[in-house]
């Protein structure tokens, strides 16, 4: 059975996570936390970020961070992860869901200034599949109406709008390293602060609201509770297995690229049959996921069971949230109707970095009989 994902681990963790052990302080933001936060300002070019356990903790601290209150209003694009919308709803919410354009699961920008209102806090972006969002776009939406942006940035590690990072465009950003992402850690996250005036607080929120981190740099002469906030970081251990990875970067992107290519160029062949993802001029891809449009929610069902028969696992991805049962609770069903095409007939292929050639190829060959046959 060729799995869909297998975590890819380079082998310098276990040195990495002795070593944090032998260091005997394996709490957060220790001498790992600290190694990571200087990879991704150095590297990466980030102005300011904080590790935490996972992509859904960023995202709550940054609904915090933006004080969202009951009955504020937050954008958000349908087509995504769970979370991207829960960690708004966390805080009382109302969520406004938005559609996808008709060729690409990413938010429609165009849709945006309809969306909003009076009561309308933030626009939550996610970059599917590392993909970007119109960032000109959005932020201008944004920008002329006094609004926040916060990047779901989850699938989106080394990849960019025209010259920038994703992550360093929105107010805020949000990445994971769950194990099913480019870099890992099994869980864990960040959030990224473009804004200077979320610095002090999001490093209270991080630490329960506490101004502990302070009290730790001599700024201040004792920690007490300054604020609400929760348990947001990582331990030392999970950092040392992330600091592993980074220094993995670019050698995991070559792979995950070269393979995301290699689907790209044998499939192209059969553009027509099915769809291939759509990648704006503005964007890059990061190698995050591999995806194909069938023509109906049946032809993708037989797919995947065809796929599933001749033991290649592939899967579909996100149920659009604004047909979930949680939100139909509260909410009147609307149409999404590019969202729910994605929903119906997307499907994503096999894409690890230990991912055979030879198996690659076979997968390759088995879409190929499937539509000519
Ligand atoms: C994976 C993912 C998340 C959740 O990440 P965790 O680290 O598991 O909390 C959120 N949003 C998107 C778009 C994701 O792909």
């Amino acid at each position: 059975m060729i799995p869909f994902n297998k975590p890819y681990m380079t082998g310098d963790e276990l040195y990495y996570i002795k070593d944090a052990v032998s260091r005997g302080k394996i709490s957060g933001n220790g001498y790992y936390t600290q190694k990571c936060h200087s990879f991704f300002k150095e590297k990466i070019g980030f102005r300011n970020c904080l590790l935490t356990s996972s992509c859904t903790d960023a995202l709550e601290m940054a609904a915090i961070l933006l004080n969202i209150q009951p009955e504020d209003e937050v954008i958000i694009p349908s087509y995504t992860f769970v979370s991207t919308a829960n960690a708004f709803a966390l805080r009382g919410a109302k969520i406004i869901f938005a559609d996808s354009y008709e060729n690409n699961p990413n938010i429609d920008a165009n849709t945006l200034a309809k969306l909003i209102t009076k009561k309308t806090k933030a626009i939550v972006v996610v970059h599917y599949g590392g993909v970007a969002c119109d960032m000109d776009t959005i932020m201008a939406v944004a920008n002329q109406n006094n609004i926040y942006v916060v990047e779901d940035a989850a699938q989106a590690i080394d990849s960019f709008y025209k010259d920038k990072s994703l992550g360093s465009i929105g107010h805020l950003a949000a990445f994971s390293f769950h194990e099913t992402k480019n870099i890992i850690s099994g869980e864990g996250g960040m959030l990224v602060i473009n804004d200077e005036k979320f610095d002090k607080r999001a490093e209270i929120i991080w630490e329960k609201g506490t101004n502990r981190s302070a009290f730790f740099r001599g700024e201040v002469d004792k920690y007490s509770w300054v604020d609400i906030g929760s348990s947001f970081l990582p331990s030392d251990v999970t950092a040392a297995f992330l600091f592993a990875q980074l220094e993995n970067l670019n050698k995991i992107q070559k792979r995950r690229i070269e393979i995301w290519n290699r689907y790209y160029e044998n499939l192209k062949e059969f553009e027509g049959k099915f769809r291939l993802p759509f990648i704006p001029e503005y964007a890059t891809v990061n190698g995050h996921l591999f995806y194909m449009i069938c023509n109906s929610e049946n032809e993708r069902d037989s797919l995947m069971s065809y796929l599933n028969t001749n033991n290649v696992f592939a899967v579909f991805h996100y149920v659009s949230l604004h047909k979930s049962k949680f939100y139909l609770k509260e909410n009147l069903l609307k149409k999404l109707s590019n969202c729910e095409n994605f929903s119906d007939s997307l499907v994503r292929l096999p894409l690890f970095y230990e991912l055979e050639i030879k198996d690659q190829l076979r997968i390759i060959e088995l879409i190929k009989d499937f539509y000519v046959k």
